[in-house]
């Protein structure tokens, strides 16, 4: 105990940052408690995001497959049951949060039940519905509480009509017409879900374009795929109201007039930090307008003793992210040296099919004014594609003109996510185009993607080197 205080350190939040962090803070022989309000170790990544709809994802494909193999199609009589599927994620849900609880225990960290609020910048009082009310101490704290869904405007979500991402696992059965509202990460990941399971999806959003992060070239080609299995966008559009009035259908009036109905409406518009309960002014800490906090590039809050990680700091707001978070604020607060974060975040979208990107987009090297290659690949031709039967996966790398270095890597289609640490790789180790040009790949593979496309963006290299005089553009770009 150090100080006379409880805790060396208290996590509040049991999700990927809180977990990581106390196992660190564990691991460096600190006297470690982490509080959790559900009852249930994990975070959202166990319990309502990441695994749940990884699992329910993996359910979905496995259906795809089997009806594939029996030539039969989602159709009215083969329609699966949505109990089937939640059934399979609430096992792994299970499971993955066993693992983590047991890992807590393995590590003699504490595991205290109840919403966490301050009472003054080193106490916690902690609600326990079942135990009452327990204050607990610590010298140091780590906040890492998370996001939860913004609510739908002028209308309560109902669990069955309404949802948030958070409640798709209680749905009763499956729809017949989904609405989802929002076209970010967790909207087209559902929608193309939904999709392959024969649901009619109508999704919409204000903007032009979804994912505007990624590479155009790959939105266009999920946007593509997505409608071959009738999922239309609305996009450019705003919700005026939502009327839930009647038990078995929503209606959504959009801004423009038009007029959708479904008897499923998925509102995923955004997250907000889950500080609203955590009484942060007995801390002296505040929140932004989206309840997120503020920290260095230590992870410290405004307030020393007090650190916080994963997605109540904001971007990017990953599992991955959020884990590599947790551990380092914990090896800051007990005067350890983690090293620089490397900033070469991947991206992994598990739409169907997946996408994955890492380093820049066509789109930023154009605005950029940086001279580069394309080199492409596409799954049709690799032989691994055609053992796993899929014809539309589409693999790019985009290298500097001059410098050969390998500036991004965009994947769609099977295997995307994995896939692309490869490139993520020969990207932090500085390497590039000859890289791929001088190894050999495990065939039949999709890593063969990587081999083919670096020829490809080789022979044009070669063929541009015969036929162009340097552009003044790129002899800028290089500072010649
Ligand atoms: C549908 C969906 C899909 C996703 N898919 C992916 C993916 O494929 N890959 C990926 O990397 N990321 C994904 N994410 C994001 C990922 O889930 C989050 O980045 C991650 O869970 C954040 O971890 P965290 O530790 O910051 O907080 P969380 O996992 O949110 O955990 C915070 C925990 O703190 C608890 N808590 C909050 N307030 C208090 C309090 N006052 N007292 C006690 N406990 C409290 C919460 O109940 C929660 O259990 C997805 C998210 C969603 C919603």
């Amino acid at each position: 105990m150090s100080h006379g205080y409880d805790y060396d350190l208290l996590c509040i939040g049991s999700g990927p940052a809180g977990q990581r962090g106390a196992v660190a803070a564990a691991k460096m022989g600190k006297r470690v408690a982490v509080i959790e309000n559900r009852r249930i170790v994990g975070g959202v990544a166990v319990t309502t995001g990441t695994i749940p709809s990884k699992t329910f994802r993996e359910a979905v494909l496995h259906l795809k497959k089997s009806a594939i193999q029996n030539r039969e199609r989602f159709q009215r009589k083969t329609r699966p049951q949505i109990q089937d599927l939640l059934g399979r994620v609430s096992e792994v849900v299970q499971r993955e949060s066993d693992v983590m609880e047991r890992q807590l225990e393995r590590n003699d960290i504490d595991l205290l039940w109840g919403n966490a609020s301050f009472r003054n910048p080193h106490v916690v009082a902690i609600d326990d519905p079942e135990k009452g009310e327990r204050i607990v101490t610590a010298d140091k704290i780590l906040l890492a509480v998370g996001t939860r869904p913004a609510a739908p405007p002028g209308i309560e979500p109902d669990g069955q009509r309404v949802i948030t991402s958070d409640m798709l696992l209680q749905l009763a059965r499956l729809p017949r017409k989904m609405i989802v509202v929002g076209a970010g990460v967790i909207g087209i990941e559902y929608a193309a879900m939904f999709a392959e399971l024969g649901v009619d999806v109508t999704v919409v959003d204000g903007r032009e374009r979804p994912l505007e992060f990624l590479d155009r070239e790959m939105v266009d080609e999920l946007i593509h795929q997505m409608r071959n299995v009738r999922v239309s966008f609305r996009l450019g559009e705003r919700v005026a109201s939502v009327n839930a009035a009647d038990k078995s259908k929503v209606l959504v009036q959009l801004e423009s007039g038009k007029r959708l109905v479904g008897d499923l409406m998925l509102f995923s518009v955004g997250r907000v930090g889950a500080t609203d309960t955590l009484n942060l002014a007995a801390a002296g800490l505040g929140c932004d307008e989206r309840g997120r906090i503020a920290v260095n590039d230590r992870f410290q809050t405004e307030v020393a003793h007090i650190y916080a990680a994963g997605d109540v700091i904001g971007y990017p707001a990953l599992a991955s992210t959020s884990s590599a978070q947790g551990r380092r604020a914990a090896c800051y607060a007990f005067g350890g040296e983690p090293g620089d974060i490397n900033q070469l975040f991947p991206f992994g979208i598990y739409a169907i099919p997946e996408i994955s990107m890492v380093g820049q987009t066509e789109q930023e090297l154009t605005k950029e004014r940086v001279p580069y290659e394309v080199g492409i690949a596409r799954y049709r031709e690799i032989a691994r594609g055609q053992i796993l039967g899929d014809d539309s996966g589409l693999f790019k790398m985009l290298f500097h003109r001059h410098t050969r270095k390998l500036l991004g890597v965009h994947i769609i289609g099977t295997g995307a996510t994995e896939l692309l640490h490869i490139g993520q790789a020969v990207m932090t180790l500085d390497g590039g185009l000859d890289y791929f040009l001088g190894s050999v790949f495990n065939y039949p593979t999709l890593a063969e993607c990587y081999k083919v496309a670096a020829f490809d963006a080789q022979n044009k290299l070669a063929y541009s080197a015969e036929t162009e005089a340097p552009q003044l553009s790129e002899v800028k770009a290089e500072g010649v």
